[in-house]
């Protein structure tokens, strides 16, 4: 049997999403509902990969089934595509497997020609709509298919609508709009060589394309890289039969949220507007009244509409995301899909959502995106700071948070200051998806136009990025890089405060503090608690980080980075006389001094960890790290060596390594210099020990020996490391266990880890080093390749933010089970950055890892994420 490539609405339903995508999964499922739905079909998303298959060609077999879903949907209208009495018109749009907010393209209208427009102007009796229809179809053909620039098309209409004295489309006549046709048309021209396509089974076909093309296009590739979503998905599209919210004033077009998406309270929430199309609602031309609003203008609509919104979120059972068309009096639903929504909204709907026991806790702790969870660690105003700050003006609160910073008004400019380290505010007139890379760089976004469900609002809360939308006080020149409020003139690079929950907009630069988390978020994440096995651990290396883990809900510390310790201005000047020593015993000397610091600082931590686990990394980085460069410091330094300046500045350049990445770091620095294991020995067993005296904590010390590729290599070290943690318990009189592992992030270390583990009692997994060294890239110099890397399709993440299960993965694998073979009771961790990364962590719940150790922050993400992993686990 030949494939099939299109689907009627009717023969679809939810469970399709992988094929028919998220809106044509949705609109089948609504249809089989009996909800008002314009019908349609949808080409699947493997019609897409088929394309690109093909060398983007759509295969004959594919065009026949559209063509022949199209005659089915003429019978089902009774009306004919390209009839030019009563044409057919429909939408093409886009659908993801995975929800894509305005990353891909649609256009409305389609059907309409010079000599159709006129049938269509008679039967419907309304001449200035179908001219209104025409020119916008004109518009989005020329955007999306061709991809004309939309500023030849708007000026047009600025000026068209200037000469006629109007302000908004609107207000234009039907001979207004004819011109504009005109105008359009001659552009199109122009610009294109050819007339304006007059063939609808034509325009539909290059449509359709245009559809596929568009999931390749920049903007999508850098929202999927944001998204984790595969390149080989594909996008299905839709061809519906129009609907017009244009056709006047008991016509109107909208977009509404069940519940309230920024901060998850009952009750519906949206924007709708009279008189109008599509994207006009969002698009943010004219200002979108509230949802309420259509209880006075179109009561019996405004009751049906409840009435289907209820009965989605009750099929659903989540809060739903709905665009609607009413056509002269008749609602319609052209849309539904779960909302996005900030975190805390997100975690207040699934915890009501149980109490209304509408969901099981499982599927709230499945419902949170642990990513999001970033947003509710994020900062508010400082009460006092905020009270003495100047208001300059207000606008929608689109997105909650705190932000201060640097005014910049391009993405680029924002883009590049962020990379600066600067606190970035992006302010614009409007944002487009083009500007994607610039917002995720912004603390805070601003935009002179556009509601509560415009595009920048949207994408701040998805990103969790404060933002203030629609301020139309602003007088912005965008050109000059200026903007006016409240009596003040702020230019690129000054700075001001935004509060993206009460919408206001503050002179200057105001201190944010750190968010505190409440009672939804403490439900959700005790019942993740109850479904995860997987261990979440710390990487902390001060008592302050390691109190602040705990309160999230670190179970240990997973790694001690000790070096770390080293870094204050009283303790670095001892370990570089220890570095450019000449003999042990002048090195021992020096190290000596440093161990009441570092035992200070161990028992310090056990303390702070009250008996939970910590794993204590010896010292791991190139030496030169520490080596002077400050003439005063050179200066010190000869003086405490008693030898000159110069001489310092001699060691200092032998040190010097070609690749200190690769060079004398790690346990090559033990096996050089046993005495700074000695050194750390001693300060761990005496400082546990101690603790464990004083306090009662059962405390089993776990020292990890860094960047090992070989057994022997591994005992040695280790030989030093019992020898002396032997002598202190002697000395101290005390039976207390340790244990002695390594970090596996040398691809050698992978692969022999059967022998590795011969001497290791545990494995912590270092994947910053192992994917450096496996895909043998530098992660300090990766990101200036990397995005040539994204656009050429060759990788689509950062492998050092998502962990490489493809590669990397399959050493962890190997390691995991070959040592685990060698010593069954071996312990696994993980303590890269991935550690916090949702889908590694699902990825080290499927390896049977004990834990993941992630830095404080992410203590609740991975929580999340193990819990999910756990549930998925069991599912399949
Ligand atoms: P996006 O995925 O960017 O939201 P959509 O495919 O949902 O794009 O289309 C955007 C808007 O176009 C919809 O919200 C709706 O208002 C309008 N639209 C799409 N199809 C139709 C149709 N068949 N009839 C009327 N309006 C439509
Ligand atoms: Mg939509
Ligand atoms: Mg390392």
């Amino acid at each position: 049997m030949a494939a099939k490539w299109v689907y009627l609405f009717k023969e679809g339903n939810a469970d399709m999403r992988n094929l028919l995508g998220g809106k044509g999964s949705n609109l089948a499922e609504m249809t089989n509902l009996g909800l008002p739905i314009p019908q349609g079909f949808t080409v699947t998303t493997e019609a897409c990969t088929d394309y690109y298959n093909q060398g983007k060609k759509i295969a004959e077999e594919v065009k026949g089934q559209i063509f022949e879903a199209l005659g089915k949907l003429e019978a089902m209208q009774g009306k004919k595509f390209g009839d030019n009495d009563d044409p057919l018109l429909v939408s093409v749009r886009s659908g993801a497997r995975a929800s894509m907010p305005g990353m891909m393209d649609t256009i409305l209208n389609l059907g309409l020609n010079d000599i159709a427009v006129e049938g269509f102007a008679k039967k419907t009796g309304n001449p200035r709509f179908a001219y209104d229809s025409y020119r916008r179809f004109i518009q989005m053909f020329s955007d999306v298919v061709m991809e004309m620039s939309k500023t030849f098309f708007e000026g047009i209409l600025d000026e068209i609508k200037e000469a006629k004295g109007v302000r908004f489309d609107t207000d234009l006549t039907a001979e207004d709009l004819k011109e504009v046709i005109g105008r359009f048309k001659a552009v199109y021209r122009e610009k294109m060589g050819e007339e304006f396509p007059q063939d609808p089974k034509v325009q539909l076909m290059e449509a359709v394309k245009a559809v596929f093309r568009s999931w390749d296009n920049p903007r999508a590739i850098v929202y999927r890289r944001m998204n984790d979503i595969p390149g080989d998905w594909g996008t299905a599209v839709n061809v519906q039969a129009m609907v017009f919210g244009n056709m006047g004033d008991t016509s109107g077009t909208g977009v509404a949220f069940t519940r309230n998406p920024s901060t998850g309270e009952e009750g519906i929430y949206g924007e709708y507007l009279i008189n109008a199309q599509g994207e006009d609602v969002v698009a943010g031309i004219r200002t979108p009244q509230p949802i309420t609003k259509m209880k006075e203008d179109l009561p019996e609509c405004y009751a049906q509409f409840m009435e289907i919104a209820a009965k989605l979120e009750d099929h659903y059972r989540d809060m739903q995301d709905m665009e609607f068309t009413i056509q002269e009096g008749r609602l319609f639903f052209l849309q539904t899909r779960s909302g996005k929504r900030t975190a805390p909204a997100a975690l207040k709907i699934a915890c009501d959502l149980v109490d209304e026991g509408k969901i099981t806790p499982e599927t709230a702790v499945l419902r949170i995106d642990a990513k999001s969870l970033d947003q509710l660690l994020h900062p508010t105003f400082d009460a006092d700071a905020l009270k003495a700050g100047e208001v300059i003006g207000s606008a929608l609160p689109a997105s909650p948070g705190a932000a201060a910073g640097k005014v910049y008004f391009t993405a680029d400019d924002a883009k590049a200051a962020g990379e600066k380290g600067e606190r970035v505010i992006l302010v614009r007139l409007e944002t487009s998806p083009e500007d994607i890379e610039g917002m995720q760089a912004a603390k805070g976004i601003l935009t002179v136009r556009g509601g509560m469900t415009s595009h920048a609002a949207v994408v701040a809360r998805g990103m969790g990025t404060c933002c203030v939308s629609g301020c139309g006080e602003i007088k912005i020149d965008e050109e000059a890089k200026y903007f006016e409020l409240g009596g003040h003139k702020i230019a690129e690079g000054d700075h001001i405060s935004l509060d993206g929950s009460t919408g206001k907009i503050y002179y200057g630069d105001i201190r944010t503090k750190e968010a505190s988390i409440g009672g939804d978020f403490d439900r959700i994440i005790s019942w993740a608690d109850k479904f995860r096995t997987l261990k979440v651990r710390t990487n902390a290396d001060t008592p302050a980080d390691t109190h602040n883990a705990v309160k999230l809900g670190a179970e240990g510390i997973g790694l001690c980075r000790t070096e770390h310790m080293f870094f204050e201005p009283e303790r670095i000047p001892k370990i570089r006389k220890m570095i450019l020593s000449d003999s042990q015993e002048a090195r021992e000397e020096a190290l000596n001094e440093l161990v009441p610091y570092q035992k200070g600082d161990f028992k310090a931590m056990y303390e702070a960890l009250e008996g939970k686990p910590m794993t204590v990394r010896y010292l791991d980085p190139p030496l030169h790290e520490f080596v002077p460069t400050a003439p005063e410091d050179i200066g010190a330094l000869a003086q405490d060596m008693g030898l000159t300046a110069q001489e310092v500045q001699r060691k200092c350049d032998e040190l010097h390594e070609f690749n200190p990445m690769m060079g004398h770091r790690g346990c090559r620095l033990a096996v050089t210099y046993p005495e700074i294991a000695r050194m750390q020995t001693r300060a761990v067993m005496e400082a546990a020990i101690e603790v464990k005296d004083e306090k009662g904590y059962d405390i089993v010390p776990e020292i990890m020996i860094p960047l090992v590729g070989e057994k022997k290599e591994l005992k040695f070290v280790k030989d030093i490391v019992v020898e002396v943690a032997e002598q202190v318990k002697k000395e101290k009189g005390s039976d207390i266990r340790y244990t002695v592992g390594t970090m596996i992030e040398i691809p050698r270390a992978a692969l022999t880890a059967d022998e590795i583990a011969g001497e290791a009692e545990f494995f912590s997994f270092g994947t910053n080093d192992l994917t450096q060294m496996t895909f043998g890239f530098s992660r300090d110099d990766a990101g200036k390749f990397l995005d040539a890397y994204y656009k050429a399709k060759i990788y689509e993440s950062d492998p050092f933010a998502r962990l490489d299960q493809n590669g990397v993965g399959q050493l962890v694998e190997m390691a995991a089970k070959r040592g685990r073979e060698a010593r069954p009771d071996l312990k696994l961790g993980i303590c890269g950055e991935h550690g916090g990364d949702p889908s590694s962590v699902e990825f080290c719940h499927k390896m049977g890892l004990d834990y993941v150790s992630c830095s404080p922050f992410r203590v609740p993400i991975a929580r999340l994420a193990a819990a999910q992993a756990a549930i998925h686990s069991r599912e399949d």
